[in-house]
């Protein structure tokens, strides 16, 4: 009897811990939903470049008072980074720049909707937002921290009972078992096996690109490790790669989901321009603040490049097709047989930036020629920020020996760059 009623006891106490830590706990959204007024808003652009989310939307008409964006829940409300307009019909944006907008490593766990916030003599409603995009789900990984991330799910969604559409992010922590193929970063040692890069030579000894790239990058993978970041390599040893489709290059950095995309590359010129020095290039639409971060932790080891053309500032530098390089390029195309891509104006030159780049660096590798491949994620919206960094020149003495001899000091470079705009403590 005694050890029923000890069990009877185990149980009861159990439910009443589950039911006080609903009733404390669980942040819902059930009731803020109920709460809200007829859903007058639409979604309209939803994208996330490396670890920002970007969102645009309309209502059908013009709202009176003060309106902006919030994650809310019976608990909190958070306030959204975002610009409303008035003309013809109340829209909003968060930002106009690719890798700006709301930074998901640094939502809390949770789950909330996503509503707009009307003000109108200090009298508050909100306004769930239906998602006419193309995406209704949405997952991501939050950068690792502590061995630890968070999984947040972004979901469309409707309440049959209430009649309203809307959209939830919903925030779990997860410990990312090691063999998940999720990683932060990606690491690109430029060319490889068939394809050495550029090469000089050096009291007698002749280097070339494809292992130096190899051995900074095992540098940056090692720096980037200790800051507990989940790094991976597109290649570990002189393979040389195809560049689209599974195990292409290109397609590496979106496959495994990491955020950013570094490639690792040196520089050559002819010798007569005296540039030397690293160049950080860039996809478009950006704010530069991890470009900035590169180019000075870089810079302060061998410099900035005097190159000046496509230079945005010191030691940063965006290449992109205009008109000319658009009509040489399918030129070349219609000689080798194949069918020229839609190449827009201003896409980035650089197909590891480009194509990493997906749907808002107006990749274009989509299949059309056969022998080429397609790039998996030309169009995608969720895709890695990439960035191409040239991190010295090859062919001058005073680069080559830093990176021979103090290799460990680009791996600290990138990965202190990496560090500070993550702010990993
Ligand atoms: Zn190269």
């Amino acid at each position: 009897m005694k050890k029923v009623f000890g069990l009877i006891f185990v149980v009861l106490f159990i439910i009443a811990i589950v039911a006080i830590y609903k009733l404390f706990f669980v942040k819902d959204v059930k009731t803020v939903l109920e709460l809200t007024e007829e859903e007058k808003f639409y979604l309209e652009d939803v994208r996330i470049f490396g670890n920002h989310m970007n969102i645009s939307g309309c209502a059908d008409n013009i709202l009176d008072g003060d309106s902006s964006l919030v994650l809310k829940n019976d608990d909190d409300e958070i306030q959204v980074d975002s610009k409303f307009t008035n003309s013809g019909k109340t829209c909003f944006y968060l930002s106009d720049k690719n890798n700006e907008g709301i930074n998901l490593d640094e939502l809390k766990t949770g789950k909330y909707l996503l509503l707009v916030k009307n003000t109108v003599d200090e009298e508050e409603s909100f306004y769930t937002i239906e998602n006419t995009t193309d995406y209704k789900t949405l997952e991501y990984y939050t950068i690792t921290k502590d061995n630890k991330n968070n999984k947040i799910d972004f979901k469309s969604d409707i309440d049959e009972k209430l009649n309203k559409n809307y959209i939830e992010f919903d925030i779990k922590e997860t410990k990312l078992p090691n063999d998940v193929d999720v990683y932060d970063i990606t690491i690109d040692p430029g060319h490889g096996g068939y394809d050495p890069g550029s090469t000089y030579t050096l009291d007698g000894k002749t280097y070339n690109e494809a292992d130096l790239t190899l051995k900074v990058s095992l540098e940056v993978k090692k720096e980037l490790e200790k800051l507990g970041l989940k790094v991976k390599l597109t290649r570990e040893d002189d393979t040389g790669l195809y560049y689209y489709g599974d195990g292409g290059r290109a397609d590496i950095p979106n496959d495994v989901k990491s955020k950013f995309s570094i490639s690792i590359h040196l520089n050559s010129d002819y010798g007569t321009m005296s540039y030397g020095g690293v160049e950080v290039y860039t996809p478009n639409d950006i704010d530069y603040d991890l470009a900035k971060l590169f180019a000075n932790n870089i810079g302060s080891i061998v410099g900035y490049s005097k190159k000046a053309t496509d230079r945005i500032d010191n030691g940063i530098y965006f290449q992109y097709f205009n008109e000319r390089d658009i009509e040489s390029s399918k030129e070349e195309a219609l000689e080798k047989g194949n069918k020229p891509y839609d190449i827009k104006v201003g896409a980035p030159y650089m197909y590891m930036i480009r194509e990493v780049g997906g749907a808002q660096t107006y990749a274009y590798v989509d299949g059309r020629n056969e022998d080429v491949g397609i790039n998996k994620y030309y169009n995608a919206i969720q895709v890695a920020e990439p960035y191409l960094i040239e991190i010295a020149y090859i062919n001058y003495e005073n680069d080559l020996k830093k990176i021979l001899n103090n290799t460990d000091e680009f791996g600290s470079a990138i990965a202190n760059s990496m560090k500070e705009y993550l702010k990993i403590s």
